[in-house]
C-alpha cells in the first residue's frame, strides 16, 4: 500500500508517492495561493492522477492521502481553520469528501511545519530524537516543536506551531498575523524587500541593482563583501537566532532544525545561530545542537507519509 503525500506551498506544490521508507515518485509544479481554491484543487488532482499513472499505481493500492497545509488545521476533522493570506478559500473545504470521491480513500491534514518536523523525526536528521524544534525560513517564518515524541495541538490546534510569530520586538512593525514585532515581521522574505528598499545607503550597494530581492540575493551580495548586504544579513541572522532561543526556552528541545531554501547558505547561518544559542539559551544540561534540515524539499512529504499510517 502507498501513501500520497502533498506539500501545498504558496508557489510550488509537491506531491510524492511513498511506500514505507521509499519515495517511489514525485512531482513539483508551480502553484498560486492567490488562485481560487477550486482551480488549485483541480490542478492538484490532475498532478496526483498523472503521478499515479506514471508510476502505475492503482486506486486500490492507496492507503491514504496526506496533505501538509500552510495554515492552522483542525486535525480531528481534517479542516483548514485559518490561513495567513494563502489559499484563503480552503477554509471549510471538505477534504474528506474530496479524497473519497477521487481515490476512494481517507485524507489526513496537518500544518506544513508540523509535517516537516515529523518527517525529520521519522526519516531525517532528527531520527531517534524525541524532543525537537524547527524553524522554517521563507516567505514567512514557521516555528514548530515535537515534545517527547508527540506533536502539540492544543484546544484550538495552534499549540506549538506559531514560533515564527513570537514577538522579539514589542516596538516593532505590525505582522501579517496581527501581532507586533514577530520574528516573521522582523526578518522574512516579505519583510526583507521592505528593509532593502528603505535602506538609506542603498545606492551604495549592489542590492540596488538586483532584480529579485530575496535571501539568495542578500547572501550572495554579502559574500561579495557588500557592506550594506553584510549589515542587513547580520541583522537578519540575529532576528532568526533570537527566534531560535525563544523556541528553545518554550519547548526544551535537544536539537533545532533549520528548514527552508535559504539553508543553501547554511555555511553562514548555522555557525552564527549555533554561537548565539551557545551564548544566550538557558540550558544548564548542555548545548542545543543547531542543524540544517536533511530534506529541504521533501521533509513535509515524509512527515505526511508517517502521519497517514495512524
Ligand atoms: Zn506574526
Amino acid at each position: 500500500m502507498v501513501n500520497i503525500a502533498i506539500d501545498l506551498g504558496g508557489t510550488r506544490t509537491k506531491v510524492g508517492i511513498l511506500k514505507e521508507n521509499k519515495l517511489l515518485g514525485y512531482s513539483i509544479e508551480a502553484s498560486s495561493s492567490q488562485d481560487s481554491f477550486s482551480v488549485s484543487l483541480t490542478n492538484l488532482t490532475l498532478q496526483i492522477n498523472k503521478l499515479l499513472a506514471d508510476n502505475s499505481i492503482r486506486i486500490e493500492e492507496i492507503n491514504g492521502v496526506g496533505l501538509a497545509f500552510p495554515g492552522l488545521v483542525d486535525v480531528a476533522q481534517n479542516k483548514v481553520i485559518s490561513t495567513n493570506g494563502k489559499f484563503n478559500q480552503a477554509i471549510e473545504f471538505d477534504f474528506n469528501k474530496w479524497a473519497e470521491d477521487k481515490w476512494n480513500t481517507r485524507v489526513k491534514l496537518e500544518n506544513d511545519a508540523r509535517a516537516a518536523i515529523v518527517g525529520e523525526w521519522q526519516f531525517g536528521i532528527g531520527k531517534g530524537i524525541e524532543n525537537l524544534a524547527m524553524m522554517t525560513i521563507g516567505t514567512g517564518i514557521g516555528g514548530v516543536c515535537l515534545i517527547e515524541g508527540k506533536l502539540l495541538h492544543g484546544k484550538h490546534f495552534q499549540a506549538g506551531v506559531l514560533g515564527g510569530h513570537s514577538s522579539i520586538n514589542y516596538k516593532g512593525d505590525k505582522c501579517t498575523c496581527g501581532n507586533i514585532g514577530c520574528v516573521e515581521a522582523e526578518a522574512s522574505t516579505w519583510k526583507l524587500r521592505e528593509i532593502i528598499a528603505n535602506h538609506k545607503m542603498l545606492d551604495k550597494s549592489i542590492l540596488s541593482k538586483a532584480e529579485v530581492l530575496d535571501y539568495k540575493t542578500l547572501f550572495d551580495a554579502a559574500r561579495k563583501k557588500d557592506e550594506i548586504a553584510i549589515e542587513i544579513m547580520n541583522q537578519t541572522l540575529s532576528v532568526w537566532a533570537a527566534g531560535v532561543v525563544n523556541l528553545i526556552h518554550a519547548y526544551d528541545p535537544e536539537m533545532v532544525i533549520l528548514h527552508g531554501g535559504v539553508m543553501n547558505s547554511s555555511d553562514i547561518i548555522i555557525p552564527f545561530i549555533q554561537n548565539y544559542v551557545n551564548n544566550y539559551a538557558w540550558t544548564p544540561w548542555g548545548k542545543v545542537k543547531v542543524v540544517k534540515s536533511s530534506s529541504l524539499d521533501f521533509a513535509a512529504l515524509w512527515g505526511m507519509n508517517y502521519l497517514c499510517k495512524s
